[in-house]
């Protein structure tokens, strides 16, 4: 076993999750390698929609200004009846608490771009067409076979840790034998991304058109960019449809079908999977790797860029800050109930769309019809707050984000840097590995007032937020930091008596 090391953390796959991965990862300090087959991104249409959360880690990742000019923000997000009766509407366009706007439509391949730029200002050491082949662990670290794919000889990488990003068919996953949970939801679908250079009156809105002759999403992407998704049938042949004749049929209802551009197609069959094991040893598992979902809630990748964000600093905990390697454990207690509240969510909406019995469409339609009269809402887009791992247990604000005030254009994140960050009054003497904002300081920046009334509405002393912008508690200064210290070193030591700490189990 060799111990001269060439890299901390080896990214296997450079998707949108490895690409996040290698760049946290890097900016918390790590060296880093990351190979990908592909020399350029993936080519097809995959991600349309992406969310604030998903925008604030961009932010962290020093992307977000670069980001947001490729994006749009989209009006709605509605689920219509064949006639365009509107059975489910979420205003997804407005700013949340979290500094940026709900939702944004994106060309996937773009915003891509963004980040492999960010990973060479970072000097990450990227190795495209550069393939995985197999992997051999003992108790310091992974061997990877590695293998270029011009077919220059395969040659050995050392890593501590490696992350397997590397999609939805993940040789990595394959190489440990992890099997998948399967929701048993399977949809084939065409998949077109357009461009129209004058788009008219087309709606700037993202659809679901639940018309049980033939279910279609229809939304707006950024720039001139549109995109179709048709259902295929059962008894119907997916390789026709990617044909130019039966896309134009498909097609030909839209007003400004002669004007349609087909940039992109394909046929992909939407399902909902898990894997049963994100971590064996000093390898783990990201994004479509550990999980995959149907698109009706645009969570995909936005679900494997927040396990970057998770994964990221306990990485670099562990390997920089000496914090318990079981902490690592901790990855999948945290991510994989949130992960399965939103395949729960994106499934319940594909049923609502894919009905193809006009009777059980009927039915479908009168009821949500009258619910939504009754000023209901069928489906939630509200995703749980963490609720198991480094987190204060009796801390009510635990798991959730912390919010992101903006002022005068400057979002608070800005301040916080990678570190896990403690904010209350009269911090000076604490000595601390975490970042600190007193409040208490005699020259005041404009968000002191908004974090003073944050934590007086929360009835807090101070807030510890992790470096990952979740809350890990409040309370008073000194016993937080205690007990993330605590939380770092597994629940190893003191503070012994307090049962409060869900860390305790990392
Ligand atoms: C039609 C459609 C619509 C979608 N819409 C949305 C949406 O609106 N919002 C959303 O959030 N998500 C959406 N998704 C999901 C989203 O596209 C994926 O979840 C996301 O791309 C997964 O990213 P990833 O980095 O985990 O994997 P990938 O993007 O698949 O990247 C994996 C990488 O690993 C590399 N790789 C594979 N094998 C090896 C190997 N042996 N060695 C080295 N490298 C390897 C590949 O080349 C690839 O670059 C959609 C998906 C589809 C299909």
């Amino acid at each position: 076993m060799k111990n001269n090391f060439d890299c901390d953390l080896l990214v296997v796959g450079l998707g949108p999750v490895g690409d996040v991965l290698a760049a946290l990862a890097t900016l918390r300090g790590l060296r880093v390698i990351a190979i990908d087959r592909e020399h350029g991104v993936f080519p097809l249409p995959r991600a349309a929609v992406f969310d604030h959360e998903v925008m604030r880690i961009f932010q962290m990742v020093g992307i977000s200004a670069r980001v947001a000019p490729l994006c749009r923000v989209p009006e709605r997000y509605q689920f219509l009846t064949a006639d365009r009766q509107v059975l489910l509407d979420f205003a997804v366009g407005s700013d949340g608490p979290f500094g940026w706007a709900e939702s944004y439509v994106l060309h996937q391949p773009a915003v891509e771009g963004a980040l492999r730029e960010r990973l060479l200002e970072l000097r990450v050491d990227i190795r495209t067409g550069c393939s995985f082949e197999s992997l051999e662990q003992d108790p310091s670290g992974v061997n990877v076979r590695v293998r270029p794919v011009d077919g220059n000889g395969a040659y050995t990488l050392r890593a501590r840790y490696m992350v397997g990003c590397d999609g939805g068919a993940s040789p990595v996953r394959e190489s440990l034998a992890i099997g998948l949970d399967d929701y048993q939801f399977d949809e084939p679908w065409l998949v077109l991304d357009t461009i129209i250079d004058e788009p008219g009156d087309l709606p700037l809105v993202c659809e679901q058109i639940c018309d049980p002759q033939r279910p279609t999403t229809h939304l707006v992407m950024s720039g001139n960019r549109f995109r179709w998704e048709f259902m295929i049938k059962p008894g119907e042949t997916p390789a026709d449809f990617l044909e130019e004749r039966r896309i134009r049929e498909l097609l030909a209802p839209w007003k400004c079908a002669d004007r349609i551009r087909i940039e992109r197609k394909a046929v992909y069959r939407f399902h909902g999977l898990v894997a049963k094991q994100w971590r064996s040893g000093r390898v783990l598992l990201a994004g479509d790797a550990a999980h995959q979902m149907p698109p009706f809630a645009g969570q995909g990748m936005c679900s494997g860029i927040r396990d970057s964000a998770n994964l990221a600093w306990k990485l670099a905990a562990v390997l920089r800050e000496a914090a318990d390697e079981s902490i690592l454990d901790s990855y999948q207690i945290e991510r994989e109930p949130h992960v399965r509240a939103i395949i729960d969510t994106a499934i319940q909406m594909g049923r609502i769309v894919c009905l193809l019995d006009p009777q059980a469409a009927a039915g479908r339609n009168a009821q949500m019809l009258a619910r939504r009269q009754s000023g209901a809402q069928d489906v939630s887009v509200r995703y749980p707050d963490l609720q198991t791992g480094p987190l204060l247990s009796d801390s009510p604000l635990a798991g959730s984000l912390f919010p992101q005030p903006v002022i005068d254009g400057v979002h608070f994140d800005e301040a916080l840097g990678q570190k896990a960050t403690l904010i209350g009054r009269h911090l000076s003497g604490i000595p601390s590995e975490v970042h600190l904002i007193d409040l208490a300081v005699d020259d005041p920046t404009p968000f002191t007032p908004v974090l003073e009334a944050w934590l007086q509405s929360m009835n807090a002393e101070s807030v510890l937020i992790r470096p990952d912008r979740h809350v890990f508690g409040t309370g008073s200064p000194g016993d937080l930091l205690a007990k993330w210290n605590f939380a770092l070193r597994g629940g190893s030591g003191a503070p012994k008596s307090d049962d409060s700490l869900i860390a305790e189990r990392c």
